[in-house]
C-alpha cells in the first residue's frame, strides 16, 4: 500500500507539496486526472498512477495540456470529481479550452492545477498561470504550506461544485518539491457513476447539453459566470485557509501566498519582528475578498505585498484599496513597484529580510560577502564540474553531428529551426550550435513551415526543423500538416528517443504502455508522417554515414516537406540503462591527440564527457565509469584510434 493511501485518520506522513496535492485529492474522492509531463508538475500524475488502480480512479498522460483539460472536462461533465496537471507554460496551451470551459461551467468538481516555477529553474521562461484566472474569470487558489497544499486542494472540489466551474490550484516549485509533514484526514475511496445528462434545456447547469458562448448570445453564459466569481469572493471572506498571524495593530503588514508565505515567516523570525509585522497569507488570490481584506488593511499604515515575479497580486490589492480609500485613510505599499522587492526570479528570505529591514529601519547584519564568497567556493570545490552537454552516448550529441557537418558540407547556409526539450542544447556549443530558432512545443516545425514559403522572395537555404516525439505528438504534427499542405519545403528531423525523456520518461502516444504500466497501441511516428503526405526516411542516429546520406538526399530534394526520423533510445532510458554497447578503448600510439585533425576533435569538438584528455600522455582515453559503449566517437576519430570491442 502507497503512504498516499494510508486510511488512518490523523496519520502524520512527510510529503512533497506535490504529493499533498494528490492526497488531497484522493480525500476528496477524485476519479479522474490528466496532464502532460512538465518539471515542477510531473510528480502529481506520476502518484495518481501508482494508488489508480487501488483507488479505482483514471489516470492519463494526455497528447499536451489543451488535451488533458479536456478529458478532465468529460469526466467533470459526467458527474466525477477530476484534476488536470500542468506546468506553466501548458496552461498557455491549455487556454484556448480554458477559456471556453470557463465559460460552459462545468458539473463535478474540476481543479486545475498548474505549477509555475519561478525564477525558470527548469522551464524556458518564467509564465505567470496566475494571470489566466483573471483572463477567463476562474477562482484562483494558492496553497501558503504543505499541509494546506493537502487541503486547500481537497476544498478545492467543493468550492468547484459550489460553484459549478473549474477552479485554478497555483502551486510553484518551492511548494511542488519541497516536503513538510501533512497530516491526513479520513480517505474516501469514491464510487460515483459517470453519466452526462444532456436532455434538459439549454443553459440547465445540470442536466443541459454544456456548452460555450453561443454567438450572439454571449450575455446568456457570461453574466451567470461573472456571477460566479462574485459568489466566489463572497465564499472566500469566510475561507479558514486565509489566516492571519501578528499583533493587532502592527507596524508593517505583510500580505503573501504561495511558498512566499514561508519566506516571510521565516523573514520574521530571523529578525525577531514578530511584535512589529503581522502576516495575512492569502490562498485565495483571485478574486479578493473585499470586507476581509478591508479588515486587514485598516490595521497597519505601512504594507508589504511579497510575492514572486509579477506584481500580480499588489495590483489587485491597489485597485480595493483605491475603491476603499476614503475609509482608509493614506496608506504607504510596498513591493515590486516600489523596488522593495525584485519583478524576476525566485524569492528567499533573504529578499524579504532586505525589504522588511529596511523599510522598518531594522539594522540587520547579512551574511559577510567574504563568508558567502567562501561558502560558494567550497561548495564548487566539493561540487563536479557540470557544463551543459549532452549525456555520454546520447543519441542526440550525435543526430546534431551529422546535421551540423551535413549543412557545412552542403554549402547552402541551411540552419536548424528548434523544439523545447533536452535537445535545446542543439543551440550551444554541446550541439555544435546548430538550432538557430528555439521557442515553445512545435514551433520549430511551424516557423520552418513559414521559411519554406520564402523561397518565392529569393531565400534559398535549406529550411531544417528538429523536434522529439513527444513534441511531434504535441503540437509538431499540425505543423508538419501544414507544411505538407502548403507544400513547404522543410525538412523535419524527428529526434525519436522513445519517451518524454527530458521530464521522466513518461509515455506519450508512440509508446507501447501507458501511464498504469499497461499495454497500449503505439502510433507508428513514421506512418502518420506518411499518412499526411510527407516523404519519410529513418535512420539510426548512431549510424554516422547511413545518417549523413539522408539527410543529404532530404534536403537536396526542392519540394515538399521530408521527414527524417533518427530513432534510437535516450541513454538514461530504461532500456538502454546499465546496458553497454560496445567495450571502448583509444589505441595510444594512434592517437593525434594535438595533431589530430581539429586539435583533439574528441574531447574538445564531440564533447562526449566519456572521452578524456589525458594531458600527462598528450593522447585522449576512456573514462570507463561514464561511458557507456555507443560507439560513435570511434567513427568520428580521424585517425582510427578509438576501437569498438565486443562486452564481454
Ligand atoms: S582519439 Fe582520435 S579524435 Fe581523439 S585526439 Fe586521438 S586522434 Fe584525435
Ligand atoms: S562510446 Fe564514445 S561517444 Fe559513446 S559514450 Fe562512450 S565515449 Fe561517449
Amino acid at each position: 500500500m502507497s503512504y498516499l493511501t494510508d486510511t488512518r485518520e490523523g496519520a502524520v506522513h512527510l510529503l512533497m507539496g506535490n504529493e499533498a496535492i494528490v492526497r488531497g485529492a484522493l480525500e476528496a474522492g477524485i476519479r479522474v486526472a490528466a496532464g502532460y509531463p512538465g518539471t515542477p508538475s510531473s510528480e502529481i500524475i506520476e502518484s495518481f498512477s501508482k494508488v489508480a488502480e487501488q483507488q479505482d480512479l483514471y489516470a492519463e498522460w494526455s497528447t499536451n495540456e489543451k488535451v488533458a483539460l479536456e478529458v478532465s472536462a468529460a469526466a467533470s461533465f459526467a458527474g466525477l470529481r477530476t484534476m488536470c496537471v500542468m506546468k506553466q507554460n501548458g496552461v498557455n496551451v491549455a487556454s484556448d479550452f480554458l477559456l471556453h470551459l470557463a465559460s460552459s461551467g462545468t458539473r463535478g468538481g474540476m481543479v486545475l492545477v498548474a505549477c509555475d516555477d519561478p525564477g525558470a529553474l527548469s522551464s524556458v521562461n518564467e509564465g505567470e498561470s496566475r494571470i489566466f484566472a483573471r483572463l477567463v474569470e476562474i477562482p484562483l487558489l494558492e496553497p501558503g504550506d504543505f499541509q494546506e497544499a493537502k487541503d486547500l486542494t481537497r476544498w478545492a472540489f467543493e468550492l468547484s461544485e459550489e460553484l459549478g466551474n473549474v477552479v485554478l490550484l497555483r502551486s510553484v516549485t518551492r511548494m511542488s518539491h519541497a516536503s513538510g509533514n501533512v497530516t491526513y484526514g479520513p480517505l474516501v475511496r469514491a464510487t460515483t457513476q459517470a453519466r452526462f445528462r444532456y436532455d434538459g434545456p439549454l443553459f440547465d447547469p445540470e442536466c443541459g447539453p454544456v456548452i460555450s458562448m453561443i454567438v450572439g448570445a454571449s450575455k446568456l453564459q457570461h453574466e451567470p459566470q461573472q456571477e460566479k466569481i462574485r459568489k466566489a469572493a463572497l465564499i472566500f471572506e469566510d475561507c479558514p485557509f486565509n489566516t492571519y498571524t501578528g499583533p493587532e495593530k502592527p507596524e508593517l503588514l505583510v500580505i503573501t501566498s504561495s511558498a512566499c508565505n514561508l519566506y516571510s515567516r521565516e523573514a520574521i523570525n530571523i529578525l525577531q519582528a514578530g511584535e512589529r509585522v503581522g502576516i495575512l497569507k492569502l490562498a485565495t488570490t483571485w478574486p479578493l475578498p473585499p470586507k476581509l481584506m478591508q479588515k486587514y488593511l485598516s490595521t497597519a499604515d505601512r504594507i508589504l505585498i511579497v510575492e514572486e515575479v509579477l506584481p500580480v497580486l499588489e495590483e489587485q490589492i491597489k485597485i480595493l484599496y483605491a475603491e476603499m480609500v476614503s475609509e482608509l485613510g493614506a496608506k504607504t505599499f510596498f513591493g515590486k513597484n516600489s523596488g522593495h522587492l525584485p519583478s524576476t526570479g525566485e524569492l528567499n528570505p533573504d529578499f524579504v529580510i532586505t525589504a522588511i529591514s529596511s523599510i522598518l529601519d531594522i539594522s540587520y547584519s547579512p551574511v559577510s560577502q567574504s563568508f558567502a564568497g567562501q561558502a560558494r567556493e567550497l561548495a564548487s570545490i566539493s561540487a563536479a564540474n557540470r557544463g551543459l552537454t549532452f549525456c555520454p552516448g546520447c543519441p542526440h550529441r550525435a543526430s546534431f553531428w551529422t546535421i551540423h557537418n551535413a549543412l557545412e558540407l552542403d554549402g547552402r547556409n541551411g540552419f536548424v529551426c528548434g523544439d523545447i526539450g533536452c535537445y535545446v542544447m542543439g543551440t550551444l556549443p554541446s550541439g555544435f550550435s546548430t538550432v538557430k530558432t528555439l521557442h515553445s512545443m512545435g514551433s520549430g516545425t511551424g516557423i520552418a513551415s513559414g521559411f519554406g514559403k520564402l523561397k518565392q522572395f529569393g531565400m534559398d537555404q535549406p529550411v531544417i526543423s528538429v523536434c522529439g516525439d513527444s513534441t511531434f505528438f504535441h503540437a509538431a504534427m499540425p505543423a508538419l500538416a501544414n507544411a505538407v499542405h502548403q507544400r513547404s519545403p522543410l525538412t523535419m528531423v524527428i529526434l525519436d528517443n522513445s519517451g518524454t525523456a527530458m521530464t521522466g520518461f513518461q509515455p506519450h502516444p508512440g509508446s507501447s504502455e501507458n501511464v498504469l504500466g499497461e499495454d497500449a497501441p503505439a502510433l507508428d511516428i513514421e506512418a502518420i508522417c506518411r499518412a499526411m503526405g510527407a516523404r519519410v526516411e529513418i535512420e539510426d542516429p548512431f549510424d554516422l554515414e547511413a545518417t549523413r546520406a539522408a539527410f543529404h538526399r532530404l534536403i537536396e530534394l526542392e519540394e515538399g516537406a521530408k521527414v527524417l526520423i533518427l530513432k534510437q533510445p535516450c541513454a538514461l532510458s530504461p532500456e538502454r540503462r546499465y546496458t553497454k554497447g560496445f567495450e571502448m578503448s583509444i589505441d595510444e600510439e594512434v592517437c593525434l591527440g594535438e595533431n589530430c585533425g581539429c586539435n583533439r576533435l574528441c574531447t574538445r569538438i564531440f564533447g562526449c564527457p566519456g572521452i578524456i584528455w589525458d594531458d600527462k600522455k598528450g593522447v585522449s582515453r576512456i573514462d570507463e565509469l561514464i561511458c557507456v559503449g555507443c560507439g560513435v566517437c570511434a567513427d568520428i576519430c580521424p585517425a582510427g584510434a578509438i576501437r569498438k570491442g565486443e562486452v564481454s
